[in-house]
């Protein structure tokens, strides 16, 4: 079975009149250790879904497993790690404290035993994410790509199960996101740890996925999946 599995999810916020729906009938299956993208236009239920995979809400019908387990019994054991479109970083810590004190109280007890280097290593992680000489920054002295690159150290560092990322580079210029997205990259190549990864924007989509998931407008639905053959090491 897939690692993660949405199957016939829907999800139609408020009721009566009022009623939204974000998602109709919507599958997705993320095997271990793969990049998925789901791209789709504003408003079709990328952010929907992907809360539902994170177990911070549940879907009218349908269901989401990961692993065996339902998304909020993935969540209580904290298996899943979340990167918002803005960084929620501890603004009185520097950098890498900012890494190292969640890795501390949060990591997971059901994970096999510590196999990877770079996300045993707070200050490796950081340097190939290219913040080497800011480690010692507070949050509010940094670019905001900094700030999101701090945040994904931080979610790697953590090894959850399953990574979820919701826009992360949406609000960066062109120039940063493209160094950061190539760092991104870098280290997912490492780590290998499972994503899914909303995004906007089809040349991203690309550049990270082994897959992307398109969604059609809302109520969203899965439009089409699209493997990129990529010649990765
Ligand atoms: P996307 O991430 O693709 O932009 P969202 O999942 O944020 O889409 O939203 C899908 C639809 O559900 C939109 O019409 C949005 O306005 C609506 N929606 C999302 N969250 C809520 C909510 N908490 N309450 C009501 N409507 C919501
Ligand atoms: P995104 O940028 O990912 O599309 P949104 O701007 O759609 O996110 O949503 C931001 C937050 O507002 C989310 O937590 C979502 O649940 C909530 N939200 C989105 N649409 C609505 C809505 N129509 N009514 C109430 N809350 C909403």
């Amino acid at each position: 079975a897939p690692f993660v599995a949405v199957h016939d999810a829907c999800k139609t916020y408020g009721s009566g009149q009022g009623a939204v729906r974000a998602l109709a009938h919507v599958d997705l299956q993320v095997p271990r250790g793969r990049f998925v993208s789901v791209i789709g236009p504003s408003g079709c239920g990328k952010s929907t879904l992907l809360r539902l995979v994170a177990g911070l809400e549940e879907p009218d019908g349908g269901a989401v497993r990961i692993c065996g387990r339902t998304a909020a019994q993935a969540r209580a054991a904290k298996m899943i790690g979340f990167v918002p479109q803005v960084p929620a970083l501890l603004p009185w810590l520097d950098v890498l404290d900012n890494v190292r004190v969640l890795e501390k109280v949060n990591r997971p007890g059901n994970r096999r035993e510590s196999r990877r280097g770079l996300a045993s290593d707070p200050v490796a992680l950081l340097t190939r994410l290219g913040l080497g000489d800011v480690l010692h920054r507070r949050p509010r002295q940094l670019s905001g790509g900094m700030q999101q690159r701090t945040a994904l150290a931080r979610a790697f560092a953590l090894e959850p199960q399953v990574l979820l990322m919701d826009e992360p580079f949406s609000a960066l210029d062109e120039f940063t996101r493209e160094s950061a997205q190539l760092q991104l990259l870098d280290v997912w190549q490492e780590l290998r740890t499972t994503v899914v990864f909303v995004t906007h924007s089809i040349a991203e989509a690309v550049l990270l996925s082994d897959t992307v998931v398109v969604m059609a407008a809302a109520p969203g639905r899965v439009a089409g999946v699209v493997d990129i053959d990529l010649d990765r090491p």
